[in-house]
């Protein structure tokens, strides 16, 4: 199955912490790279003071579950420090399972497709540059969210990593 993953972190060099999610994410058996989006930088979605975000989206195949997948996610989170605080406070690193293969799940601790990303510019305008012709199961076509969404602030980063 194909699997869209949203990564943010606004806390202890972040695009540090999004290499090394990036390399402990392909190292998980069941798990294989298949695209790694750009680095954007965003504001924080809230009024809160709090570091600018840089986020990225990948892409992986796999053969775990969905709710495999989240818990192995949040371990990858756990190993790098995230502190579970306020929704939407800082963090060393967030990864959201955005897509599941074309799945629409509503598990009590997991839903798919991700609430939040048909109008976050962070995920959206990354997920469209790895997989342009994507449907999203309930939204309908990549482009035309896209198309809808404001870049609130979001800029593409010319780092690699
Ligand atoms: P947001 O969900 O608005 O992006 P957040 O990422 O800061 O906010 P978290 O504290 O990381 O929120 O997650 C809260 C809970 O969301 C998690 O404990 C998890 O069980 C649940 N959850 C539901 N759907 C998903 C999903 N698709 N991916 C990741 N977590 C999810
Ligand atoms: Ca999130
Ligand atoms: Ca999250």
């Amino acid at each position: 199955m194909i699997s869209y993953l949203g990564l943010g972190s606004n806390l202890e060099t972040p695009i540090e912490q999004l290499r090394d999610a990036r390399l402990a994410i392909a190292k998980i058996s069941g798990i294989e790279e298949i695209a790694f989006s750009s680095l954007y930088r965003s504001p924080p979605m809230d009024s809160r003071v709090q570091p600018d975000y840089i986020n990225a989206v990948m892409a992986i195949e796999t053969d775990l579950s969905p709710l495999k997948l989240l818990a192995v996610m949040q371990n990858v989170e756990n190993e790098q420090g995230r502190v579970r605080k306020e929704r939407w406070g800082a963090r060393t690193l967030d990864i959201d399972i955005l897509l599941f293969g074309d799945e629409i799940l509503n598990f009590p601790e997991l839903c798919v497709p991700h609430y939040g990303m048909t109008e976050r510019a962070f995920v959206l305008y990354p997920l469209a540059e790895i997989a342009p012709n994507l449907t999203i199961p309930k939204y309908g076509k990549l482009t035309d969210l896209v198309n809808r969404c404001p870049l609130d602030g979001l800029e593409r980063l010319s780092d690699v990593i």
